[in-house]
């Protein structure tokens, strides 16, 4: 029985109706590479980069960034690895950076805006990331874009960085969908990204105007909000419509009430933290396309998060 239940968990994830939903992990060690993998993770869906990068007075060398991703990636085996670029600034203090006083860290020097304004410790990053992961397992993923501008200029880098290193097996540049603006201009950034991946942590802060870190609003920063599960349906079908695939990796993935709306707005991918992983997998082998789109037609078309909990009550009974 414990064999069995072993290799349920190691097996790839599949809908009732044999449609595909692959499950990855959210990572920020080395050690939490190897816990995801024996909870049945098929590949980190985000490195959370930045975990390496604070509590420190200096930041990584190129090598020993690329040490640290090499030991994740062999961690995961072949399995998927999308890092994501530094995403420090904002409200995470880095002892190394300059402080600047910000009055709306949230809407300040954050994520890949920190990233082109030091360029230095960007182009470190990208050598060590292209280096250190092997073949198609490399997947490089960039935080806070809100536009194909931000994107083709990583992507010059990312271009640098290939030929500075003498890697010549190209790498997957995907983009997360954490601002309005990237939501809405899906379209735009399909047409460039290999990838998008729905951060609906930022996503709903910023869509509903709701500090995250902010105890007096915690209860409206809901994902469930019919306006933000609008945005990452229009995201997906924009992403579609490239033939490039969407994950979630925010928080509302690791929801496993939540995975059949996900399905059914398009989500193909969710990434979660590696002790959700059997439940996920659990939920989504017992859904159908079906009833996904359905039930994500009606969420859409509610008019509060309470009303679509309601609906997720519903369509679990
Ligand atoms: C998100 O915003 O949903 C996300 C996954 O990124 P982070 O939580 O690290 O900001
Ligand atoms: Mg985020």
């Amino acid at each position: 029985r414990r064999a069995a239940q072993a290799k349920a968990a190691q097996a790839p994830c599949v809908m009732a109706d044999g449609t595909r939903i692959e499950i990855f992990a959210n990572l920020g060690s080395v050690e939490d590479a190897a816990m995801a993998v024996s909870a049945g993770a098929e590949g980190c869906g985000l490195l959370r980069t930045e975990f390496l990068f604070l509590d420190r007075a200096a930041p990584p060398d190129e090598a020993e960034q690329r040490t640290l991703y090499a030991r994740i990636a062999a961690a995961l085996g072949e399995r998927p690895l999308i890092l994501r670029t530094l995403d420090i600034g904002g409200d995470k203090p880095v002892p190394y950076l300059p402080r600047i006083a910000e009055e709306n860290p949230a809407l300040g020097l954050r994520g890949i805006r920190l990233g082109l304004a030091r360029p230095d410790l960007l182009d470190t990053q990208l050598r060590a990331a292209v280096s250190a992961i092997p073949g198609e397992q490399c997947r490089i993923m960039l935080p806070m874009i809100v536009d194909v501008a931000e994107l083709a200029a990583i992507r010059a880098r990312l271009a640098q960085a290939l030929a500075d290193t003498g890697r010549t097996a190209p790498v997957q540049l995907g983009v997360m969908i954490e601002t309005p603006a990237a939501a809405l201009l899906a379209d735009q950034l399909a047409a460039e990204a290999d990838f998008f991946s729905i951060g609906t942590n930022d996503l709903t802060q910023y869509v509903l105007a709701c500090d995250r870190g902010n105890a007096a609003v915690s209860d409206k920063v809901d994902a469930l909000h019919p306006a933000v599960l609008r945005l990452i349906g229009h995201a997906a079908r924009a992403a579609a419509a490239r033939g490039r695939w969407t994950g979630v990796c925010g928080g509302l993935a690791a929801d496993p009430a939540a995975a059949a709306l996900l399905i059914g707005l398009g989500i193909t991918k969710l990434s979660a933290p590696p002790g959700m992983i059997p439940a996920l997998k659990a939920a989504v082998r017992e859904l159908s396309m079906p009833e996904c789109v359905t039930l994500a037609e009606r969420a859409c078309a509610a008019a509060s998060p309470h009303a679509v909990r309601a609906l997720l009550a519903g369509a679990a009974a």
